[in-house]
């Protein structure tokens, strides 16, 4: 196969070195950080100190439009972080302050989701326990509550959002600006599969999640939502403290299976959200018992019931039981998960119990949040 010309590391910097900042150019203050560039896919940091934020925004067009402009490239993403030092590096995870979410790029751009009422994370200590399952179905039923919804799928080791919603295609812009993002089954959604090809190694994306989040946020058209749900990535590492840290989240669920011992990755989940100061809303205990296809027979799984109790152990709510079931697998591995392909069954009835209850809290949550009076950042 002929390969497309390749655009390396230097060619961008050499290009880059035409964006100035007041008397000298970025590349020569050390202002361009994390560059990562992948089958024409340029990712990038533009670094101002934080008194600047916002206010760089002329420069990282600029440089998000050389780059654009080289041989080679296929699309450039160019996000502004602010750090104290230029040249240092945001490990800041443990510092974190609790004042809401100051960091990096969004504290710089303002608020993120401007239209969105509130955020709500669908998070799990480990991968394979139906999170996206969960998630969809969650978001389908909050919309059937009479709710605008939209589904941000910040997985980026598997975004599987748009094949459940039945999407394909890829998203386009209307002004010329921002995208556009698609829409499933009236769900609006945006996924990192979008942003990050599925090619790209797994080792690749970790450090592309700060900014392809910021994009999937800042750059997309949401309009008005009441709720937009993140399926976030499967664990509790640095990758989903810094989404955590970054998205602001009104609060989070976690989605456990019975056998999982790893109920002590739930409680993982749990410490993490109460780190960044994000409620945990509940937990929903996922392929919690098996109903036999023929009989309808009803049989517990090998300690079922795990999540109920971690949760009354470290007094989180128990939301809910969701059966192990094959229409639960089909419908929404094909695009049409159970809650909108069997609206009035049991599965959808308790996915739509879970989510109004989900929905109380939230409220609750928004609530509490205005009552504390709201200390604005300069
Ligand atoms: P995760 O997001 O936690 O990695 P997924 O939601 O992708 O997990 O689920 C993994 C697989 O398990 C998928 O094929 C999904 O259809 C299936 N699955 C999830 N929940 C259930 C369930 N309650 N019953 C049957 N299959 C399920």
């Amino acid at each position: 196969m002929t390969q497309v010309s390749q655009v390396s590391e230097d060619q961008i910097l050499n290009a880059l070195k035409s964006v100035m900042d007041g008397d000298s150019d970025i590349v020569s203050k050390g202002m361009v950080q994390g560059l990562q560039v992948q089958d024409g896919h340029v990712v990038m940091a533009v670094v101002v100190p934080p008194s600047v934020g916002a206010k760089a925004e002329p420069i990282r067009k600029e440089a998000e439009k050389v780059v654009h402009g080289l041989d080679g490239v296929l699309s450039a993403t160019v996000v502004l972080t602010a750090e104290n030092e230029p040249g240092g590096h945001n490990h800041d995870h443990a510092g974190h302050d609790h004042s809401g979410h100051s960091h990096g790029a969004p504290a710089a751009e303002g608020p993120l989701l401007p239209g969105v009422k509130s955020i709500i994370a669908v998070a799990s200590g480990k991968g394979g326990v139906g999170k996206s399952t969960t998630a969809v179905n969650l978001a389908l039923a909050l919309q059937s509550l009479g709710l605008k919804v939209g589904l941000l799928d910040a997985d980026i080791y598997g975004p599987s959002q748009p094949r459940m919603l039945g999407i394909s295609g890829e998203p386009q812009s209307s002004d010329g600006q921002t995208l556009d993002p698609m829409e499933g089954h009236g769900i609006k959604c945006m996924s990192m599969g979008f942003l990050v090809d599925e090619e790209t190694p797994i080792i690749w994306r970790g450090p592309m999640v700060q900014t392809a989040l910021v994009q999937m946020m800042r750059d997309i058209n949401w309009g008005t939502l009441d709720v937009v749900v993140v399926d976030m990535p499967p664990g509790t590492g640095d990758v989903q403290l810094t989404m955590a840290q970054q998205v602001p989240l009104t609060g989070a669920v976690i989605v456990s299976t019975p056998q999982d011992m790893a109920l002590l990755d739930a409680r993982k989940g749990l410490n993490m959200f109460r780190q960044v100061d994000v409620p945990v809303l509940g937990i929903i205990e996922n392929m919690s018992y098996f109903s036999c296809p023929h009989c309808g027979e009803r049989s517990d799984i090998f300690s079922h019931g795990g999540a109920k109790k971690e949760a009354e152990t470290v007094g989180m709510e128990f939301l809910g039981e969701i059966p192990l079931d094959m229409q639960i697998r089909e419908t929404s591995d094909g695009g049409n998960p159970v809650v909108i392909s069997d609206p009035d069954g049991a599965h959808a009835v308790a996915y739509k119990t879970i989510a109004k209850r989900i929905w109380e809290k939230t409220e609750a949550a928004l609530q509490a949040k205005a009552a504390s009076a709201p200390r604005i950042l300069q």
